[in-house]
């Protein structure tokens, strides 16, 4: 088992089909986790720590329930896994699907050359309610607008939470360690969720746009790494007796954006809007607004206090989000690239289709038919 965005063993099918067919040959599940030097060089601050206690909860968890240990390996995970696999006599290797430009042009690599060596990389379920590429129009071709998505999404039936089995991982091996200095912390997602449920959720609709309220989830992170899977939010939503509509249609943007992205892998970089290719966005003599920007110095309160709040805490309220990134566009007519650059280095959930599709929903250049001319006041 190959974990990547998944740190988790709960409502994990891609875990529960490795115990399955490991289970069937009387092998254990080796648990595997590559640290690929071309991402952990980019994490840094906030995000880095809380990746590492993720991972360190995860090995604890496998320890505590498996009685094995996760093994952590660093390298490139083209040559590693195939490798790896190769080393253990390993027919299968099982994964949730990664539907990122950079994580599935991996795959498809491992994938082929996993199978020249008569092996398989078996990809099982993914990060999201419904996979990239699952939803479309009746002619087959993808949505670019996110409200007949959502019509769509919300009629799909969602599968049920995986139960829980028991799994034999295997032992450790001596040679995997986690990196010094990082422990599991004192955060414990499922209960941060119970919380949101039941103090939370039925205020969402009236607070969630209340950037000085604690009205959202700020599962964000949790959702991004899979040490959550929003399926398990959407059945406890199903059970509970307050409404999680305006809850539910933000986790489908999330699906939305990655579903974009699938579709327009280049959207991570370039302008949907291909029109705005032309724009002449101000490039001289910027340095100083965009270091005001960015440090939280250019004497607009609002902006200031979301560009704070995120050097401060490694997250940003979503309306904060909008206000600044309006702010860096609009006013000062900064390329939008420049400041989702700088989102990604310092959001504890940064991620790639929420944020670059963010940005440019936000810069008018993205999905929906948005006007350049709509300004967040700041
Ligand atoms: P909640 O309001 O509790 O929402 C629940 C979940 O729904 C979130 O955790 C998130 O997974 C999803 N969600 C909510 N709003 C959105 C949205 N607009 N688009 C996509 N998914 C959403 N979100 C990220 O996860 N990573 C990013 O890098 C990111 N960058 C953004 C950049 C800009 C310019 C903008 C405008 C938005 C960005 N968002 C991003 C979306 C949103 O701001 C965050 O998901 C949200 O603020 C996280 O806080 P929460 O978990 O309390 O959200």
């Amino acid at each position: 088992m190959w974990f990547r965005r998944d740190l988790r063993l709960n409502d994990n099918p891609a875990l529960g089909a490795a115990a399955f067919a490991a289970a069937a040959v009387g092998a254990r599940v080796v648990p595997l986790f590559v640290l690929d030097p071309a991402l952990t060089s980019a994490l840094t601050g906030f995000r880095r720590d809380y990746f590492f206690a993720t991972l360190a909860a995860l090995d604890q968890q496998i320890q505590t329930e498996g009685e094995g240990r996760l093994l952590i390996k660093e390298g490139n995970p083209k040559e590693l896994v195939v490798q790896f696999a190769s080393d253990l006599g390993a027919t299968q290797v099982f994964v949730t699907g990664d539907y990122s430009p950079f994580g599935a042009s991996r795959d498809r690599v491992v994938a082929a050359r996993l199978e020249a060596t008569g092996r398989q990389l078996q990809v099982v379920d993914s990060p999201y309610l419904h996979a990239p590429g699952a939803i479309t129009k009746v002619g087959g071709q993808p949505y670019s607008i996110f409200t007949p998505y959502y019509r769509k999404w919300l009629a799909r039936p969602v599968p049920g939470v995986e139960s829980s089995v028991a799994i034999r991982f295997a032992a450790d091996d001596g040679k995997s360690r986690m990196p010094a200095g990082f422990a599991t912390d004192s955060r414990n997602v499922a209960t941060q969720l119970q919380d949101f449920l039941v103090a939370g959720l039925s205020e969402y609709g009236a607070r969630r746009n209340r950037p000085d309220l604690a009205g959202t989830s700020r599962l964000s992170a949790a959702l991004h790494f899979g040490e959550l899977h929003p399926r398990t939010v959407w059945a406890q939503i199903q059970e509970g007796t307050t409404s999680g509509a305006d809850f539910l249609r933000q986790l489908c943007w999330r699906d939305f954006y990655a579903d974009v992205m699938f579709h327009r892998p280049e959207s991570a970089w370039a302008n949907v809007d291909r029109r705005f290719d032309a724009f002449p966005w101000r490039t001289e003599g910027t340095t100083d607004d965009f270091d005001a920007w960015s440090r939280g110095q250019t004497g607009f309160p609002f902006v200031d206090a979301g560009m704070r709040q995120l050097l401060d805490t490694g997250w940003m309220h979503n309306r904060s989000r909008m206000v600044t990134a309006s702010f860096l566009t609009k006013d000062l007519q900064i390329d939008w690239r420049r400041g989702a650059h700088w989102f990604l280095q310092h959001l504890t959930d940064a991620d790639v289709a929420n944020n670059s599709l963010g940005w440019q929903w936000t810069a008018g250049t993205g999905t929906d038919a948005a006007p350049f001319f709509r300004v967040f006041n700041p």
